[in-house]
């Protein structure tokens, strides 16, 4: 049994199906009338329009996203047990990494996770927290004590310095320690591949940790190849292909030269000599352009591009840019040579990246093999009444 009593909203009608089958947003066009008696972020009850008890969850005013589920259990009070028992949970699906070989990855995955707003990520005995609503703000200080518990962490940074925020009508904060001790610069291990993590100064939460099993998964392919690895960020999958043989040529191309520098520095670290592979600060489409030009040809192209479209407004000329970058990949790729497409947009879905890819190859009368499809890690669960959560698409093709 509860033992608050939570005020209340009403659905209009017909409109708590979604939220039966485990959906955890409620649209405010969804709702009778805006609850303007709970505060921002406070927790309250969301009744069907003939009174039942449908789901339990916080509120915002300023948001489309009116509230966010954290229980459809009526019985389950929002207190400290409850995130207690919510980030336990999540913490015990993370037991599938062996600390010896992996200790860095997504903690807690927001809505994947059943904590709506919440993300968490461990990088050794640091977690990085980011917080992206109002009603996960009020809830900051018993997530701070439950990952203390439940983690044994050394020291939380929180990062609320997303401009997502700003939707939330929250403002956005400098990097602070909110526990603990934090390091500059952490070095962690992914599939027993070493790097070293700037969670203060670099992007998201310092890593693409997102792309841990994707990174695996092109060691097969890279042994003695020639590796173009576009958007390379701090070298994630450069060091790993880099690794997989001597004789493996990696180029690595990004735009940002901390990022650069960042990844020879993971080269170095996993006893690899930056002098036998490129490392390139440029854009990526100019410098395409430039290699097909030049005429050189690669065996793998990796394209793992920033969101090109965060919005559905913006979708058409997205999926403008992702036939673009995979024509430029392409030309740079030798006939049989594999292409790893990746794209990071919610609004883009894995049809649209294999019609870009397919697209692509028939403009250059080449044919495309599709090999292996991919999504997130097992760290980045999805609740699978909300595909929309869903945002990271990655294909190997092979391109005759
Ligand atoms: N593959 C990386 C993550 C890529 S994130 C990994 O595994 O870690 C996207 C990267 O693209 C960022 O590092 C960003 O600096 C870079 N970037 C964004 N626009 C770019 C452009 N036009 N040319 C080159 N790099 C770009």
């Amino acid at each position: 049994m509860s033992l608050v009593h939570y005020p209340s909203t009403s659905l209009k009608p017909h409109r708590d199906e979604s939220l039966q089958n485990g959906h955890l947003w409620i649209f405010s066009g969804a709702l009778q009338q805006a609850p303007s008696w709970v505060e921002t972020g406070g927790v309250l009850d969301v009744k069907s329009s003939t009174g039942q008890f449908v789901a339990r969850g916080y509120y915002n005013s300023a948001t489309d996203i009116a509230i966010r589920i954290l229980t459809h259990n009526e019985d389950e009070d929002i207190d400290a047990e409850f995130v207690r028992r919510r980030i336990r949970r999540a913490c015990e699906l993370r037991a599938v990494f062996d600390p010896a070989q992996t200790n860095a990855y997504r903690l807690i995955n927001s809505e994947g996770d059943g904590l709506p707003g919440l993300v968490v990520d461990r990088y050794a005995d640091t977690l990085v927290m980011q917080i992206h609503t109002a009603g996960m703000e009020q809830m900051r200080p018993l997530v701070l004590e439950a990952l203390l518990q439940e983690t044994g962490a050394q020291g939380i940074l929180l990062r609320n310095d997303g401009t997502a925020r700003r939707r939330e009508g929250l403002f956005t904060e400098e990097p602070q320690v909110v526990a603990g001790e934090v390091p500059k610069q952490i070095p962690v291990r992914e599939n027993g591949v070493q790097f070293v993590i700037d969670v203060w100064n670099g992007q998201k939460t310092g890593f693409f940790i997102d792309q841990r099993d994707k990174r695996a998964a092109l060691q097969k392919y890279a042994p003695g190849k020639r590796v173009l690895n576009c958007f390379s960020y701090t070298g994630g999958f450069s060091v790993y292909a880099a690794l997989t043989s001597p004789e493996t040529r990696v180029t690595s191309v990004d735009v940002s030269a901390p990022a650069i520098k960042a990844a020879r520095e993971n080269f170095t670290l996993n006893g690899l000599d930056p002098q036998e592979h490129a490392f390139e600060t440029a854009d990526v489409f100019d410098y395409l352009e430039q290699l097909r030009q030049d005429g050189e040809l690669f065996d793998i192209v990796v394209l793992d591009p920033p969101a090109f479209a965060k919005t559905l407004g913006v979708r058409t000329h997205a999926l403008k840019a992702y036939r673009r970058l995979n024509t430029l990949g392409m030309q740079v790729l030798r006939p049989g040579g594999i292409l790893l497409t990746c794209s990071c947009s919610g609004v883009i879905g894995m049809d649209d990246i294999l019609g870009a890819i397919s697209t692509s190859a028939q403009r250059l009368h080449r044919s495309v093999q599709l090999l292996e499809a991919y999504t997130h890690g097992v760290d980045h669960p999805i609740n699978l009444a909300m595909p929309e959560t869903s945002y990271l698409k990655a294909v190997f093709t092979r391109v005759e």
